[in-house]
């Protein structure tokens, strides 16, 4: 310990985070006050993305949202909320062209505006991969959930990346389903397993021009995607009962962890996967095997 007090004072030799985050000893510091943070998936107050948005607003950041057209009034709603909020712009990441609608119309109100922080908090897949048994899922329902949740992460990155700003931090929520099976999940655990692949292949095309990419993978959360998975309560009673923490997360909780990955206190973090779930992922045999 004394020994790292000592390489702080003098100020760590190494990268970018040791040279800016660190106001002296102790001077551990988020360095976000006028970053311009890109947010995608607010649908209503209890998306994450908007309690991210209200965390990265706390922290000092300008807040550019982009909304699906059928959560607009509402989105719009939200406006009142948060003074940090510059603008709203449409966006629908199924396709390319209407991808590309948010970046133009961004920038052409705000020309060479530059980003420093992306939030892609994005997910959906028609219900018929909820309910049907995953065998028996058609080829479209499967095309949308994965073209949606997943490879709209390199949608996004592909049209954002001539407008981020030197080391900017890119940030994508998953679900631990990617790599262990949830009752009625199906194919968006298919989906996140990519999503998660994505972030990995991306973190490493653009971590050499210093940009970095991680995924937020939170335990669940009452929230409007989360609806429309059926027993989705009885995962909320499992988890509370079997986490270390014996309790779940909030959308603050994610936030959180968003904002620590979006500052340069994280600097050195990129093309991971990090788990904010009251340790649930961490347990494979839950203490309550013996009640
Ligand atoms: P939410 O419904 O509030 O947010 C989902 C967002 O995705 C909405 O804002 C919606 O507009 C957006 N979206 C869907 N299709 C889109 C499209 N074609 N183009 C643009 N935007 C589109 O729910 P949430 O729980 O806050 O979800 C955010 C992310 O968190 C999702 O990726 C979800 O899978 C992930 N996640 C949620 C939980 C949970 O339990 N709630 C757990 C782990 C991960």
């Amino acid at each position: 310990m004394m020994h790292i007090l000592h390489r702080v004072g003098k100020g760590l030799e190494a990268g970018v985070a040791g040279e800016s985050m660190l106001g002296g000893i102790g001077g551990f510091m988020l360095e976000l006050e006028g970053k311009t943070a890109l947010v995608f998936g607010v649908a209503s107050e209890e998306s994450i993305a908007w309690a991210i948005c209200e965390q990265l607003a706390a922290a000092g950041c300008k807040l550019i949202l982009g909304f699906q057209k059928r959560f607009m009034s509402r989105v719009f709603q939200l406006k009142e909320k948060l003074d940090a909020i510059e603008a709203f712009y449409p966006i629908d990441v199924s396709t390319n062209e209407l991808t590309a609608e948010f970046f133009t119309e961004w920038q052409a109100e705000n020309h060479g505006a530059k980003a420093d922080i992306v939030i892609h908090a994005i997910g959906f897949a028609p219900q018929e991969c909820f309910d049907r048994p995953i065998l028996f899922v058609e080829n479209e329902p499967i095309n949308t959930a994965m073209t949606v949740s997943a490879h709209s992460l390199q949608r996004v990155m592909r049209h954002a990346l001539p407008h981020l700003a030197p080391n900017s931090s890119t940030i994508t929520l998953t679900y631990a389903a990617s790599t262990r099976w949830v009752p009625h999940y199906g194919v968006m655990g298919v989906a996140k397993a990519a999503l998660e692949a994505w972030t990995r292949e991306l973190a490493n095309h653009v971590g050499p021009d210093g940009h970095r990419i991680n995924a937020i993978s939170p335990g669940p959360i009452p929230t409007l995607a989360a609806g429309g998975i059926p027993g989705f309560d009885d995962i909320l009673d499992h988890v509370e009962r079997n986490s270390p923490l014996r309790r779940n997360v909030n959308q603050k909780d994610v936030a959180g962890c968003a904002v620590w990955l979006a500052s340069p206190l994280s600097s050195g973090v990129t093309g991971q996967i990090i788990h904010v779930d009251a340790g649930y992922s961490s347990v494979m045999v839950p203490d309550s095997i013996s009640d």
